[in-house]
Order: structure tokens, then sequence, then C-alpha cells
């Protein structure tokens, strides 16, 4: 990346304040850092889908208060630093208050809100003081969540305050929710990770010096695109950092990046470039080689099937705060089905089902579905997502197990066929369903569609049950909904006779 493309600010830039978020960008990169703080504008915005994702997180946050009674918040909002910085010490002063959420604390120039601070009395020789806990929607402790409390501890005792522990409280998908009140202890585990912190805290003031006098400077650092910008977080400006990239560079090829990393340091910087000899998968092989590949079974793989064949797809939505008798969170539960049914003339019906209030989806879906299924014929899907879906519906309802299982039995999966016989340039390495589509069946590309992919799908099913009041935006989601399910069970179909085409050319 040629760091003279990037538009430079019009003045040397003034170092602002930073808050934990932007401390956490530059562990990342110190390039991302310095665009965020100084030319935001080139960022792309988030998808709907990771949108939803932010918003599970809030909501998530403001449940887990509900484990500290008499916890009180600091209602001044992010923008009102002097106004939230004033509550903060209030509360703190008052030996009434045993918690704060959202506790504002300014220090060495960087601003923090604490998820969770808990006074702690002092005890018999023990003195007292405050236990931060970060409040996340994740199932796991990860490395971030150690740097997110390391910067937030330095800030905190900083500021004056004593921290005699520290601990992260994050969702136990080990909670399995019977009926009733969802119990909040079971639901959130909390981790003390005191030690763990302590160490990073160390680390803390060098890395913001460095990031302090980085941010000074006139141009963003000179940092090429690569895996470092997918982790821990997807870089939002991905897309300005790879606008001069070629078509098929490096960074490009799919499968185990590992080799990539390596090809980089040998000095390749396109796909063309990767020298004879190198051990790539088969994917990989496909990919280097950009032709179009049809193997010689193709054929006869295609035509196990059975008419009449149906071509089925589920989505579904994971909770993060279970609502359905003996669910876990984030189990993925189905809300919808689409199946597209070819009989041997080739004739095509379509049924469809869409789960639309705030009950368990699970039954009316299930016994749905084996009406529409029915006893004869492939189900053609796409991945074994179908066969797990159907597997854990058997499982919640003993007294559809025999019928969903002689359903799994049936199940044709088209993935692997497509996948080991069949590759097109421009799959670009990638054998999604959208990829794949894309290259093959072009006039069903989904970018006609409100509802393109199953993220999105995902948190706008949630809209419409449980957030969206206004009929009219229920009844568009869920018309989005049903021709996005809709299109994914035509594709297969679609694929299918391409496919077939593919292989009695090769033949002839
Ligand atoms: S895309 Fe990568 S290189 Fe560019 S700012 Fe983001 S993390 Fe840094």
């Amino acid at each position: 990346m040629n760091e003279l493309n990037d538009p430079v600010p019009a003045a040397l830039p003034k170092v602002p304040r930073l808050s934990k978020s932007k401390f956490l960008s530059g562990l990342q990169c110190h390039k991302r850092l310095y665009l965020e703080i100084h030319q935001p504008f080139l960022a792309t915005k988030p998808d709907a889908a990771t949108q939803a994702m932010f918003e599970m997180g809030t909501a998530v946050g403001e449940l887990a208060r509900s484990r500290f009674a008499g916890g009180v918040l600091v209602t001044a909002g992010y923008r009102q630093t002097e106004a939230a910085l004033a509550q903060t010490a209030a509360l703190v002063k008052n030996l009434a208050v045993p918690a704060i959420f959202e506790a504002a604390f300014l220090h060495g120039g960087v601003l923090i809100r604490a998820d969770v601070l808990e006074r702690v009395p002092s005890a018999e020789g023990e003195p007292g003081g405050w236990r931060l806990i970060e409040v996340k929607s994740s199932t796991k402790v990860k490395d971030t969540h150690l740097e997110d409390l390391a910067v937030q501890s330095e800030v905190i005792q900083g500021a004056g305050l004593t921290l005699v522990s520290v601990g992260l409280m994050h969702i136990n998908t080990s909670y399995l929710y019977r009926e009733g009140a969802v119990d909040l202890t079971e639901l959130f585990s909390i981790q003390d990770l005191s030690e763990a912190v302590a160490q990073r805290r160390a680390e803390v003031p060098g890395r913001l010096a460095e990031m302090t006098s980085m941010l000074l400077q006139a141009q963003a650092p000179a940092i090429e695109p690569s895996q470092h910008c997918h982790t821990p977080h997807d870089c939002a400006f991905w897309d300005h950092c790879t606008k001069d990239k070629p078509d098929r560079w490096i960074h490009y090829l799919p499968g185990a990046k590992q080799i990539v990393g390596q090809l980089i340091e040998q000095g390749v910087t396109t796909i063309d470039e990767i020298p004879a000899g190198t051990k790539l998968s088969p994917v990989q092989r496909r990919v280097k080689e950009n032709v179009e590949w049809t193997s010689a079974k193709l054929g006869t793989m295609l035509t196990a099937v059975q008419y009449p064949v149906h071509h089925l797809d589920f989505e579904t939505v994971m909770l993060a705060v279970p609502r359905f008798s003996a669910t876990r969170p984030y189990q993925a539960l189905p809300v919808q089905w689409s199946n597209h049914i070819q009989q041997v003339t080739g004739a095509l019906s379509h049924e469809e089902f869409l789960h639309k209030d705030v009950g368990d989806p699970r039954r009316m879906l299930a016994e749905s579905l084996l009406e529409s299924l029915g006893e004869k014929g492939s189900i053609c899907v796409y991945s074994a997502y179908e066969q797990s879906v159907l597997e854990q519906l058997a499982v919640a309802i003993p007294s559809l197990k025999p019928a969903l299982q002689r359903i799994i039995a049936r199940l044709w999966d088209l993935f692997p066929i497509i996948r080991d016989h069949y590759y097109h340039p421009a799959f670009g390495g990638s054998y999604s369903i959208k990829s794949v589509v894309r290259a093959m069946v072009p006039s069903l590309a989904y970018d006609d569609l409100a509802i393109k992919e199953g993220g999105h799908a995902a948190s706008q099913y949630y809209r419409m049950v449980f957030v969206e009041t206004d009929w009219v935006e229920r009844a568009a989601i869920e018309e989005a909904l049903l021709r996005y399910c809709e299109r994914d069970t035509l594709a297969m179909v679609e694929l299918r006779r391409a496919l077939q085409g593919k292989a009695q050319k090769q033949k002839d």
C-alpha cells in the first residue's frame, strides 16, 4: 500500500483524548487508530448483521446489571464527559451505593466507562476497594478482554481508586434454561482475571506513549494490510487499505493463512506468482490454476438423487438470553424453512414456513416441515447445517424423532459435490452458495434482495418478532425473510441444472 495514496489531514494533527476502544484499535494496528482519529470518513460502515451484534452486546450488558442489586447507573451519555465524571465522583463518595454502572474515569489522556464497578467494603485485616467487572456477550475469555481490562485498571487506579480484583462476566453456554425467570447467576459466569490483567497493565503506559507519538505524525503509519486486520476484529478500513490491491492479491488465497504468510515472506505478491512445487490444498491449487474444471465423475454424482427432489434451507436465530424451555444461550433455533420441490418431469413447486410470534417455533416448524417433505425423494441441502438443525429438533421433540430421522436419512448434500467435482475461476476459491450462484447462475445473485445473507436474516428476524411494533415494518421484514430463504432453495435447483449442463458438455 502506498501511503502517499492516503489523503493527508489538512493540518498537523492534535492528540485527542483516547478511549478504551481506541486503545484496543491501536493495539490491533497503529494505522487503524490513526485513521479512526484523524480520517474516520475512510471507514466502511458496519453492515446490518454487525450492527445487530453490537445491539445484542448492549442488551446483554443491561441485563447483567440486574445481578448487582442496588447498583446505580451513571446516566450522562458518552459525549457528556464532564457530567459523567461528576456523577461518578458523587457515587464513589456515597457509601450507600454498592455498585456503579458505566462509571467514568479520566487519567493520562484516556477516558473510560466501566461496565460494573462493585464496592468491596473493608473487612477485618483487609482493606476495602472496588471490583472492576467487564461484561461481554461472548462465551469465553479472549486475549483482547485482558487488554481491555488492563487499560481500564490503569485509568481507574490512576484516578485514585483501589481495585481489589478485576474480572470478566460473560455468557455461560452450558446454562440450560427451563422456564420462568432467567437465572442470572447461571446465565453469566464471572472469571477473576486479576493476575493476568496486572501483567498487561504494566505495559499500558508504554503503549499509550507510542500511540500518542504516532498520532502526532502528519500521515498514517505505512502498515500493509494483512492477517492482523481481522484479529481480534475485522477492521473497518479494510476496503480503504486494499483498494489498490490486484484482483489476484496473495492475501485472497483461500484456506490456511500460514502458507500466505510464508509466501509473503518470500516476496510473493499475487496468486499467479506462487512458485511451482509449493504445497497447496486442493482448493488453493484450483485457485492458482484459475481455469474452469469439471471432474469426470460429476455426471454420476448428480444422478444419485431420487425424485421428487426437495431443496431445503433453514434460517435460524441464536439468542444470547434463552427464551424457550430446554434451550441454551446461543443455541441455533430454526424459525423458517423453504422447500422447492422438483418432479422428474422438471415441474417445480415451492412451499415455505416462517414462525412469526414470540413463542417457541420448533414444534410448528417441525410439523409443517414433515408435511412438506413427505416420505419420498431426496432432500438437497447445501452444507451439513440442515442436518445439525434436524438432529437438534429430534432431541427437542422426542415424539417427532423417528420421522425427523427418516428425513435426515434422505438428505443429499450438493456442497461436497461442487467442491470435489467442479471449479470456476469466478468462485475466487469460495464455495459458499452466494459465490457459486453468482458465478454459475448470475441472474439469481442476491443483489436484488432486501436481505442478502444469513447474519442479516437472523438479526432482522429478531427485530420482527421481539422488537418492532409497527405492523407495516414487520410485514416488510416478513416479506424480505421469505424471499431470502426462497432464493437459497431456488439457487440449489438452478445450480443442479447448471452442473448437469457442465457434466453433459464434458461427456460430449
Ligand atoms: S485494514 Fe489493516 S492495515 Fe488498514 S488500518 Fe485496518 S488493521 Fe491497519
